[in-house]
């Protein structure tokens, strides 16, 4: 692989490296066992959109393979270099380039991580609604990648309703502006929601125009204990479908708090949950009571919402380590997938129900958590890491849970995304025509298929 013609570019030397520890650290992502890992040829570190043209101009001009590399907290191998050659690692790239609080609008490069945003515009009384739970650890190009949303999404939306402007950079070295600083526009076709959720297969983004909202005056939280999840599931649908203005509301189950707690070391009821924050500017109380008015319908053992509620720090935290909660578990049992399925609202107990129904018929843990408001389900089947015939039925029990929500109305994937994990639900979800167009879209941005191959598609 001619990779000598990084040496002939104006990089530093320091910007490129062929070291194995420095490789190793690029063959995986958050998601990806390292036995499932591939190492790239060599890790570059751009500083400037111009080195990312340079980069991939001269990757492009000799068919070698780009993958860009953020924070690696994706979940489906999105960021593993499957066919080797150039891991694009785009952490230096970390500056806040304006702030403009008149417009509620920041310009940012893209490694820049989620919670420096929200530093970054604090002050000026704004933040930065959409999130991920990962915000601390991942960076804004990840998220734009990946479409990523959040806990406070059911609130206010998916990244994709927070990017106004993006540069991005095509694989044959083209830097392209797509979008506006302008609130609004119609001009011309919309290629920057062509970007947000490409994963990188597409174009580099090197600089983004973000929306903020401005910090509300009054935050109301709190958490309801339910008799069992498919109950706690169908108040939270209940609750959404209502109408209440709630701006996060999460289901954590029984499992998932336990393993929390133990990872924690936090003294926490083991039962299922459902945390709740409330954002108004007046009248905050008048939305947590039409909250309570609809729990009264469901079976619950504890309500505890308000101004002065539960630790709301504790709970969010606990909230945040879930999924390292459930890693860390037992090491006897393996996480086989970070399952991230989403079904309209009005489904989610009968998702909630088949789920248990499942477990229960194959003698299976899967715990479960997500960001309920919007119809999301984390679940993860955990299976005996070294019991072949064990994975096996897990992997039959996860498609039947993926199956079972796209035949709900749903998706495969809510907001973490294809990468290479839910390929083969491509082609379940969509049909072979829409599933083309996709190809050809990708076809026209990069003929020579180098940026970030093998991901989204099933093998032909
Ligand atoms: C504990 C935990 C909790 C999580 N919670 C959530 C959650 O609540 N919601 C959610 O949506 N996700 C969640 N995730 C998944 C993940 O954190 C997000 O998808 C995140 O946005 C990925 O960002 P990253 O910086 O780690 O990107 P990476 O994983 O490094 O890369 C992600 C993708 O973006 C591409 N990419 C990176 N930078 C660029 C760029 N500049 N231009 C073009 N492509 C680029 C990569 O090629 C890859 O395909 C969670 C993950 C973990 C580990």
């Amino acid at each position: 692989m001619d990779i000598d013609f990084l040496a002939d570019t104006p990089l530093d030397a320091e910007q490129f490296s062929t070291d194995p520890r420095r490789r190793e650290e690029h063959k995986t992502d958050w998601g990806t066992p390292d036995e499932e890992g591939t190492m790239p040829d060599v890790v570059v570190w751009p500083e400037t959109t111009a080195e990312v043209a340079t980069v991939l101009q001269g990757a492009n001009q000799r068919g070698i393979s780009v993958t860009p590399y953020a924070a690696g907290t994706s979940l489906e191998g999105h960021a593993v270099p499957v066919a080797g050659g150039i891991s694009l690692n785009m952490t230096k790239m970390d500056e806040i380039v304006d702030v403009r609080p008149d417009d509620f609008q920041i310009d940012v490069q893209p490694g820049v991580f989620g919670s420096a945003i929200n530093e970054a515009v604090e002050r000026d009384g704004l933040f930065f609604p959409p999130l991920p739970s990962s915000g601390k650890i991942s960076t804004i190009g990840g998220m734009i990648a990946n479409d990523a949303s959040g806990m406070q999404t059911v609130k206010y939306g998916e990244v994709h309703d927070w990017v106004l402007r993006l540069e991005a950079v095509r694989p044959d070295g083209t830097v392209i502006e797509t979008g506006s600083r302008a609130s609004k526009t119609s001009s011309g076709y919309n290629l920057m929601d062509l970007l947000v959720g490409s994963e990188g297969t597409l174009a580099v983004v090197t600089e983004a125009t973000l929306e903020l909202a401005g910090i509300p005056e009054q935050i109301w939280g709190g958490r309801v204990r339910f008799e069992n999840r498919t109950e706690a599931s169908a108040a939270i649908s209940d609750i959404v479908r209502s109408g209440v203005d709630v701006a996060k509301i999460e289901l954590i189950d029984e499992r998932s708090a336990g393993m929390a707690c133990r990872y924690l070391g936090a003294e926490f009821p083991p039962a299922p949950m459902a945390f709740v924050e409330f954002h108004a500017n007046h009248d905050i109380e008048a939305e947590v009571d039409f909250c309570r008015a609809i729990l009264e319908e469901y079976d619950i053992t504890d309500v505890d919402i308000g101004a002065s509620g539960p630790d709301m720090n504790e709970l969010w935290e606990i909230r945040e380590e879930m999924a390292s909660a459930l890693k860390e578990y037992d090491p006897e049992l393996e996480m086989l997938t970070s399952g991230d399925v989403t079904v309209p609202i009005s489904k989610y107990a009968d998702l909630m129900a088949y789920i248990s129904t499942i477990e229960t018929e194959h003698d299976l843990e899967i715990p479960c958590f997500g960001h309920a408001g919007d119809g999301n389900i984390h679940y993860t089947v955990m299976v005996r890491a070294e019991d072949e015939e064990h994975r096996a039925l897990g992997e039959r029990v996860d498609e039947r849970i993926v199956r079972h929500a796209i035949d709900l109305g749903g998706t495969a994937t809510g907001e973490h995304g294809v990468g290479l994990g839910k390929q083969r639900y491509l082609p379940v979800e969509y049909n072979d025509e829409t599933v083309d167009t996709m190809r050809q879209v990708k076809a026209a941005f990069d003929p020579n298929g180098i940026l970030n191959p093998g991901k989204i598609f099933p093998p032909k």
